[in-house]
């Protein structure tokens, strides 16, 4: 597994670079070529992401869907023609959903279209304005202050128009109608961890799921524009009601692919399965930081607010909003890695593995079983030879047919990693046996 993690990571990276220089929005043909681009990648595994169009105007719930916003060029220039920022240098240099211009502007009129970062004065903002109609330039804070000349040519050949929000679905059925789901959003444009590498890490996700031999769950992986998209997914066909008649467990993916601490941020609800499957696996792989509901700020705002209570986390590495090159140029391929991802697929992939496996249990002797008949029992006392026993013991003391195999690894402080190996041991000497319905 560690061979094939290791593999993922560096397919996941490359994915993520091809991705990383398309303009996306939250509507739009970026969106579409991404997901096209994402479906190269899963293709080999048989599963595909297909595509919605919802169009302009539909309600989704409080919002209503905008119109498409597409763009092919962008730039400021002087007069005689020098370009001081173009959009196809970098995408972040035109504000997202900019409506079209081509004028002439006095530069203390340009500066008011202009946004910068000025704590770091390097770095181009990641600035948008979607319900709003006007129009904008991003630049580094030194680049503004080295506009010099009286009057300059901007020009924004952008258009909006009635179109669609387009948002994808793979949905990969297990033995049971009960789901894990997973969602990720994608209306940013070139940044790397915000949030190429949601999209990347979902895709090398789908292809596991895709291959896994048995699936006790069915898996439902979305990608959608934050917000106004995962409101629209709610609202389509029913998804509202059958995701919470089905969903046992939902994570949302943001800022993946960094090498730093991960971090769960946890459900409105603050224990559901979702929360108690990512901190298990979570406190198995090291350090972690846990923040509360309070500290939402992607589609779990979403997938868990009142209404829709999804049992549903955000899965990061480094949490959005935290580290300096959120939402800025900084934020490319250099700050994203191909361990960074490695590691993001591995604690997915062991969170799908556990769910798979999580059952409650229920010791069938009344008082404690005879180990040393089955075999179970080191025959020799001797330390060092009790390492299976404490766990195995402390195990069947809380098989009491209300705890799942999460709750009583946490219980017990141990690892799912050595009850793995552990439980079949158990159920083959006849000791403990499943004691939940399917389907959790
Ligand atoms: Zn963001």
């Amino acid at each position: 597994m560690r061979m094939e993690n290791k593999r993922m990571g560096k397919s996941i990276y490359e994915l993520c670079s091809k991705i990383y220089p398309i303009c996306r929005s939250i509507t739009g043909d970026g969106v579409r070529r991404t997901i096209d681009i994402m479906n190269e990648f899963i293709d080999v595994s048989g599963a595909v992401l297909n595509t919605f169009e919802v169009p302009t105007g539909t309600k989704a719930y409080d919002w209503v869907i905008p119109e498409e916003w597409n763009i092919r060029g962008g730039y400021i220039e002087t007069l005689d023609g020098k370009r001081i920022v173009d959009f196809n240098e970098n995408n972040l240099h035109v504000m997202g959903y900019s409506v079209p211009v081509d004028t002439n502007m006095k530069l203390a009129e340009l500066k008011d279209c202009i946004y910068t970062q000025k704590n770091q004065p390097d770095a181009i903002p990641y600035v948008t304005s979607y319900y709003n109609k006007r129009f904008g330039f991003c630049m580094s804070e030194n680049k503004k202050n080295n506009l010099k000349d009286d009057t300059y040519h901007v020009v924004i050949d952008s258009e909006l128009k009635q179109g669609s929000l387009t948002y994808a679905e793979c949905f990969l059925e297990g033995e049971s109608d009960k789901e894990i789901f997973v969602s990720t959003y994608i209306c940013h444009p070139s940044m790397a961890n915000d949030n190429c590498s949601g999209l990347a890490l979902m895709a090398g996700l789908i292809c596991r799921v895709a291959e896994l031999k048995r699936r006790r769950y069915s898996y439902r992986f979305v990608v959608l524009p934050e917000t106004i998209g995962a409101l629209a997914y709610l609202s389509q066909d029913n998804h509202l009601e059958l995701l919470k008649r089905n969903v046992a467990a939902g994570f949302n993916l943001s800022c993946v692919g960094d090498d730093n601490d991960y971090t769960i941020i946890k459900s409105r609800n603050g224990k559901t399965l979702a929360d108690r499957v990512l901190a298990n696996v979570l406190m198995d792989t090291g350090r972690y930081k846990e923040y509360s509901y309070l500290d939402r700020g992607s589609d779990e705002r979403q997938y868990c607010a009142p209404g829709v209570d999804l049992p549903l986390v955000c899965f990061c590495r480094s949490k959005f909003g935290t580290f300096p090159e959120y939402h800025t140029s900084l934020d490319n391929m250099n700050f994203v890695s191909e361990k960074g991802f490695e590691g993001s697929f591995a604690v997915m992939g062991n969170v799908f593995d556990v769910l798979e496996i999580n059952r409650v249990y229920k010791c069938s002797t009344i008082g404690e079983p005879q180990l040393g008949r089955r075999g179970l029992y080191p025959t020799i006392s001797q330390k060092g030879n009790y390492d299976e026993v404490f766990p195995m013991r402390n195990f069947i003391s809380y098989a009491d047919g209300t705890m799942d195999l999460i709750d009583i690894s946490e219980r017990i402080n141990c690892p799912i990693s050595k009850l793995e190996q552990i439980i079949p041991k158990l159920v083959d000497g006849g000791i403990i046996g499943v004691a939940e319905k399917e389907g959790n």
